[in-house]
């Protein structure tokens, strides 16, 4: 397990893999790039080939070298012994899910997870006899206590959407392992870059490649990868599902990913420095950033990653709907909507308390959740500035 110690930023040897993994140019005249292979057939020569079920391509949903260059550039950073490609990091969820359960299971989900992670578990588990039980994100060593001999998964996700909660996941994969039992982490927010779920004792870390990987909001993917333990079974789990994804989508996740160190030290810096700057003023009530000293789970954050996110979230004063309606409507540069990751900046108002079953959320008040861009940061302030004033002006 690496402890970081402390220890911050990127690993050197990762922002080489982004640059120099998954090109293979030698075998495309000399080309940068990995092609796009867009296609379904493969042709064999001779009945041989035909009968050669060793052959690295032999049907386009199955196998292509521009979505094989990319699970292979994923599984170096992540340290894994394979990776599967989804078109979305919902399919991921799901692929992962389906990997790990199967009918007569229990399913422990942290109860901060991404609202449509917990729908497929309520919805779509349940018709097929999985039954999930949701989590306090801060349970730590305490999960051990919700065991029962039907527990075959968790699902962590670290910093919790929307609330940033921070999990002890050693402390959760030790329990779970004396138990058997396999541990699935959503690992978008930090990306592999900050934070390696597998050396914590994960045995599958799944992306929203949708978010940082791809990086220009221009493309939906999702990626899982596994430890040696769960690679076959999550391969075949992806096989029999026929979860294939678009060659191109795999491209533009590979070029999103040759740029991602350079974007995650720019968001870790900027999103950082935005969060203490809206700590200062005065409507601010709460920042909820896992970097900012204030959070409660700060020494988990330190302890566990070399680095933040873009993404976090701040709570004002509730006020009325036409309040809000001022502020959010007159931003110039934060964007609303759903998704983050991309190079430009968002901020949307959420309510957590009607998401939440296993700790009630009743902290009162206005959330908000910002993604933080590559937009000059005076630029933003000066945004966020005059948005709250727009909303202290309405009652
Ligand atoms: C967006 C998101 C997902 C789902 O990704 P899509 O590509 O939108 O399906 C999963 N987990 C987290 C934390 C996300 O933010």
């Amino acid at each position: 397990m690496t402890d970081n110690n402390g220890k911050s930023g990127i690993p050197a040897s990762l922002a080489t893999v982004l640059t120099h993994s998954g090109r293979a140019s030698d075998e495309h005249f000399g080309f940068v790039n990995m092609p796009v292979f867009r296609g379904s057939t493969i042709l064999f020569k001779s009945l041989d080939e035909l009968e050669d079920y060793k052959a690295p391509y032999r049907y386009g949903r199955n196998d292509n070298p521009t979505t094989r260059a990319l699970c292979d550039l994923i599984s170096e950073l992540e340290g894994a012994a394979g990776t599967i490609i989804a078109p979305s990091g919902l399919s991921a969820v799901s692929t992962a899910l389906l990997a790990a359960v199967s009918a007569g299971d229990e399913l422990l989900m942290t109860d901060s997870a991404y609202e449509p992670t917990r729908t497929f578990a309520t919805e779509g588990l349940t018709r097929f006899g999985v039954t999930t039980r949701y989590y306090d994100p801060r349970i730590g060593a305490g999960i051990a206590e919700l065991f029962t001999d039907k527990t075959k998964a968790i699902f962590v996700e670290s910093p919790g959407s929307l609330t940033f909660e921070m999990q002890d996941l050693p402390a959760i994969a030790a329990a779970a392992h004396a138990r058997g039992i396999t541990v699935i982490v959503d690992n978008s927010w930090g990306t592999p870059l900050f934070h390696r779920p597998l050396e914590f004792g994960s045995d599958m870390v799944m992306h929203a490649a949708t978010k940082m990987f791809v990086g220009h909001s221009d493309a939906m993917v999702g990626t899982v990868s596994a430890n040696e333990k769960l690679w076959g079974r999550l391969k075949r789990t992806h096989r029999i599902l026929g979860v294939a994804v678009s060659p191109d989508d795999s491209y533009l996740t590979l070029r999103g990913l040759r740029t991602l160190a350079v974007r995650m030290k720019h968001h870790d810096e900027a999103a950082l420095a935005f969060a203490s700057w809206l700590e200062g003023q005065p409507e601010v009530e709460e920042v909820y950033h896992p970097a900012l000293p204030s959070h409660p789970d700060h020494a988990l954050f330190k302890r566990d990653f070399s680095g933040a996110g873009s993404l976090f979230a701040f709570r004002l004063k509730k006020r009325s709907r036409d309040a809000l309606a001022a502020m959010v409507n007159g931003f110039q540069l934060f964007g609303m909507g759903y998704s983050w990751g991309g190079y430009e900046s968002l901020c949307i108002p959420f309510d957590p308390s009607n998401i939440r079953t296993a700790v009630a959320w009743d902290a009162p008040g206005q959330m908000f959740r910002v993604h933080v861009g590559l937009e000059s940061l005076d630029d933003l302030k000066a945004d966020m500035a005059a948005a709250l004033t727009r909303y202290r002006a309405i009652a």
